[in-house]
Order: C-alpha cells, then structure tokens, then sequence
C-alpha cells in the first residue's frame, strides 16, 4: 500500500494521472488530507465512488499506527506512533487553557545519540532517523484523532533535530505549505549543534529556534550535556549571535532547574554574563524525575530566587508549565516507552 502523505502535490498529480485520472484529483486529495485531516477515503464527499474504491485498493493515507494514547488530567494528550517498520516515537498535543494555541511536539529521530544525562530519550540510544513524511504523519495523527487543528509545532520529542537536518528542513517547508502553519509558529529546539544553526540562517524561511542550554558554566554542562565537548559555550554563543543578527529574531533558551547543581545562585549569575550580549527569552523548566535518578527537583523557592535574580538584571524569563508530567510528556520524558 502508498501512502498518500509521502507524496508531494507534483508526485501526487503523477500517482493519479497513472490510475488514469485527471490530475486536480490530486489537488481534492490534498485538501482532503492536510486541510480536513480525514483519515478514510470514504469521507472524501467531492470524490467519486469508482476512484475512492481503486484507491482504497493500493494506497492509505497514512501508513502510521497509534500504539499508544494517553491524556493527562490537565489535557495534555500523549500519542506513542507506530512507524511502517515497527520503530515508535511520541508526539503530544498540548493546549493552554488560556491560548487558542494548538501545539504539537514532534519527534525527529527514533532515539537520540546526543546523551544529554537527565534525559530520558537519551537512555534509549539512537535508532533512527524520522522521513520528513513520518514527521508530518505526527502532527496529521493529532488532527485526525482529535479534530482540531494545530496552530504551533516544535521539534522538541525525541531526537535532535539538527542531526536529521535535511529531514527536517524539508519537513519544516511542508508544515509551512500544506498545513498553513506560518514559519514563527514552527521551532527548533537543539542541544546546540554550531554549525547547523548558522546553516539555518540560510533557509528560504527559517524557523524560531529553542536552545537546551541548560547550564551556563563549561565543566558543569560538560557533566550533563556531552555536547559541549565538541560545540563548547563560546562556539554556541557565536552561532546565537549569527542567527539573531541574520534573522532578527530572538532566540529562547531553555534551562532545566536540576536542585542543587543549575538552579543555585551562582549558576544564574553565570547565567546572566553569558546572555549579556544576546536577544533572547528565558524559559526556566524545573527538573521532571525519570524514575530511578541521581537529580533532584528544585524546590519551590529555589525557583523563585533564580527567577528573581534574572529578572533584577533585566532578563525576560518564564518558567514553563509543567504539561503532562503524569504521562511522561514533560520536558525529557519522552522515550517510546509502551
Ligand atoms: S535532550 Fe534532546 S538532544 Fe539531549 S539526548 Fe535528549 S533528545 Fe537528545
């Protein structure tokens, strides 16, 4: 069996032209599949009986399973998506009670090689890399089970988005086109990979972009984040800079509160020199436990503090809403597990 969400609009006119059909079938296909999100042929009202019978024949529209599903009290919907090779990833739907926004957090590998230590992606190893259509299938699975529409997509599941670069670019680009999501509605969120941020820049249309700093001081993220061996604080700094520049966008950085190691006051000082020269926000994530684990919560106040301290220095901060965190769709959490 096809499966339709593979094609692009060209390869799809060239699929219904050889079942010998005209070709702005394949424009109703499309409307069908990414602006109504139907998940069965029969729904597709403006298609007639013959086709809609040959093509439940050879093709479906995804060929993606939901494995898993569970919703979190606060609404929060986590989905475990089974891939044609029997690989799964997760991707979750969150909403804010006082947003009209819909976002979906996507997964862009299957695994990760990145061995962030607090995360639980990471203790899985790294699989495989995502098909731009298997991201798409995601934010598709989501609509179709939920009929809403997604407002926002970020690339903060499973993986690291920026070593599937050509993947995601590509799936950014489709996001954008057929599923009218504008390009500041769709962020990046990386570890910190140099290179790939300023090759960003060079996109036709180049997505917002979340940073996993997490730590201000060199030795200390060295312990939890390997990456900063090869793309240290500096290296990271000077593509920030790039990006903002060639952009004029600001950046985000995400900062997980592990108690006692980055939510100390010294650490938000380090903090507050690094950032000194960048536009960026600051989003403060409090530690989430992945079972058995050598980091603690912050508490409360430690929290607070840490806020305060940024904030009398002028820096724009906010500490994320824990969505999720009784199914395992908070920040780090997300690991395939079934
Ligand atoms: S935090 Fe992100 S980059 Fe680090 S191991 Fe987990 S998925 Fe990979």
């Amino acid at each position: 069996m096809d499966a339709l969400v593979k094609f692009s609009l060209d390869e799809l006119e060239k699929y219904v032209e050889n079942m010998g059909e005209k070709k702005f079938r394949a424009k109703q296909l499309f409307s069908w599949i990414y602006s109504k999100s139907v998940s069965n042929f029969d729904l597709m009202s403006d298609i007639n009986k013959d086709f809609r019978e040959k093509l439940k024949n050879c093709a479906v529209i995804l060929d993606t399973k939901i494995k898993k599903k569970q919703v979190s009290s606060d609404g929060t919907i986590k989905y475990l998506i089974e891939f044609s090779d029997g690989n799964c990833a997760e991707c979750v739907l969150m909403r804010f009670d006082n947003r009209s926004n819909l976002s979906a957090c996507v997964s862009s590998q299957v695994g990760c090689y990145m061995g962030c230590d607090f995360c639980a992606t990471a203790k899985r190893g790294f699989v495989r890399n995502l098909e731009p259509y298997e991201i798409l299938s995601q934010i598709l699975t989501i609509q179709q089970d939920t009929g809403l529409k997604i407002t926002n997509v970020v690339f903060m599941g499973q993986g690291e988005p920026l070593n599937n670069y050509d993947n995601v670019c590509e799936a950014i680009e489709r996001i954008n086109k057929y599923l009218n999501i504008g390009i500041r509605r769709i962020t990046i969120s990386t570890c910190g990979i140099a290179p790939k941020i300023k090759q960003l820049c060079e996109m036709e249309l180049v997505p917002t972009l979340a940073i996993s700093l997490h730590c201000a001081d060199s030795n200390t993220r060295r312990q939890i984040m390997p990456v900063e061996n090869k793309y240290n604080l500096d290296e990271l700094k000077k593509s920030l800079i790039y990006y903002c520049d060639k952009t004029g966008k600001r950046v985000t950085l995400e900062y997980v509160l592990i108690g006692g190691l980055t939510d100390t006051k010294e650490m938000a000082q380090k903090l507050c020199d690094y950032i000194n020269d960048l536009k960026c926000n600051i989003n403060l994530i409090p530690y989430n436990p992945i079972g058995v684990d050598k980091y603690k919560k912050p508490t409360k106040k430690d929290i607070m503090i840490f806020k305060y301290l940024l904030e009398s220095q002028g820096k724009k901060v906010t500490v994320r809403l824990e969505r999720g965190a009784d199914i395992d769709a908070a920040c780090g959490q997300l690991a395939g597990k079934i």
